[in-house]
């Protein structure tokens, strides 16, 4: 069977897309990999294709159980055998999946981090020929990343130990460079193939603005989007009830989303903007996980975010439906302020040691420096968040503020480094 005949016959599909035949090429070659691409690109197939190929087994670590259980039973309905080894299973279940796979059932095992080092599956891998190790949301290993797992970085331990190497993958959405490096150095890759793709988003357009009056530059984007829905990102809750009762005053139909608010009220809300009822969402970064609601035509931040990730995040919630959207950033010092202020006050776990924290705190800053840096650039705006994201675009995008202004001589690296010199 060919990589093409596994596609349509298992997936129902007839092309790749951006990146996948790729690393599915370089996995078949015997080539560890590791693809970087946004949410929704499809990374699963990248690792699936190449275990239907291989003659052993795959081995997927994963760490969300919801996700293993859909994509084992998405694999068995398309025909391919597959189990998952969780704490979701009894004690039976787990046993009755081990030695399935020790008996060589399965082409496609989905385990959770912590169970690598168990003695029953040390024992039962004993028995099997492990071709592939496919390492999803690879972040997990890095304290750079927002979702850090501890048991991740036993991963390289686990296939120390197996007598042939299998060919390793990592998969992720969220690569920073330094997220990278730790997939790389922590997953022990030898000389990976690396793809990294489809972060571009050409029906957004970035602004970014540093008006003297927030309030009114929000306003004067409000009305050019007359009928139209969107979304004001505050950074703090009473600038989320202020900004929504002066719109709600001014006739505009809004709504709010913070945790500050009851549950009963947050669904309420999130529903009259989800079902059009209600036309802006004013919210702080509390509000959008998961949601997918297509006709949003702008994302104005009233306030800088933390980060370039959150930011990316936050204003991709425009046009999902592929129209024209802006994304706008309304920047001020009092947000870098805003921010630090975050960052100093941040609670470090209770069994964290002071270091940890002290480093996790430094690392937060220099994310916050790259946001600022955004806002001060005269580069292209795009280019500027693919590049964090470790993307080479065009320099220059003709749809970005900054592509679509004719700059004046002057030192803006010099301004930017002493508000941010702290
Ligand atoms: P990711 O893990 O990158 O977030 P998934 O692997 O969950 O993405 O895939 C997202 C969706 O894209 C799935 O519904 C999947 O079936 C679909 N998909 C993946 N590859 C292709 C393809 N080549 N053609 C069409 N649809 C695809
Ligand atoms: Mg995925």
């Amino acid at each position: 069977m060919t990589k093409e005949e596994a596609l349509k016959k298992y997936f129902g599909y007839d092309s790749f897309r951006a990146g996948q035949e790729a690393l599915v090429d370089g996995i078949l070659q015997g080539r560890d990999v590791c693809g970087i691409m946004p949410t929704g690109a499809g990374k699963s197939l990248c690792y699936q294709i190449p275990a239907l190929l291989l003659p052993g087994i795959t081995l997927v670590i994963s760490p969300l159980i919801s996700l293993m259980k859909d994509q084992v039973t998405t694999l068995n309905q398309a025909g391919v055998h597959a189990a998952f080894l969780n704490s979701s299973l009894t004690a039976g279940q787990y046993r009755a999946a081990i030695s399935n796979m020790a008996n060589g059932q399965y082409k496609i095992v989905y385990v959770a981090p912590e169970r690598l080092h168990t003695e029953s599956f040390l024992r039962a891998i004993k028995q099997i020929h492990i071709s592939l190790i496919s390492v999803d949301e690879a972040h997990c290993i890095s304290q750079w990343g927002q979702d850090f797992r501890p048991s991740y970085l036993k991963i390289s331990d686990f296939t120390e130990l197996l007598d042939d190497r299998p060919v390793i993958a990592a998969f992720t959405a969220t690569a920073t460079k330094e997220v990278r490096d730790d997939i790389l150095v922590l997953l022990g890759l030898r000389d990976p193939l690396q793809i990294t793709t489809g972060f571009n988003r050409k029906n957004l357009r970035f602004l970014v603005q540093k008006p003297q009056n927030k309030w009114n530059a929000a306003m004067k984007m409000v009305r050019e989007h007359e009928g139209e829905c969107g979304i004001i990102y505050c950074l703090t809750r009473k600038t989320v009830e202020e900004v929504c009762s002066e719109l709600i005053k001014n006739g505009y139909s809004a709504t709010r989303y913070h945790a500050g608010l009851s549950d009963e009220e947050r669904r309420h809300n999130q529903e009259d903007f989800l079902y059009d009822r209600k036309q802006i969402m004013v919210a702080t970064n509390a509000f959008g996980m998961g949601i997918d609601k297509s006709n949003v035509r702008y994302v104005l931040h009233y306030n800088m975010p933390k980060n370039i990730e959150s930011y990316y995040q936050e204003a991709g919630r425009a046009g999902r439906d592929g129209l024209p959207s802006d994304c706008i950033l309304l920047y001020s010092g009092q947000d870098v302020v805003t921010n630090q202020f975050f960052i100093d006050k941040m609670e470090p776990a209770e069994d964290s040691d002071p270091e940890t924290a002290a480093q996790i705190r430094e690392r937060e800053r220099e994310r916050l420096r790259k946001m600022t840096f955004y806002c001060f650039t005269s580069d292209c705006l795009r280019d500027y968040i693919l590049r964090y994201f470790g993307e080479y675009g065009d320099s220059y995008c003709g749809n970005c503020s900054n592509c679509l202004t004719k700059f004046e001589e002057l030192d803006i690296t010099q301004t930017a480094r002493n508000l941010i010199s702290f």
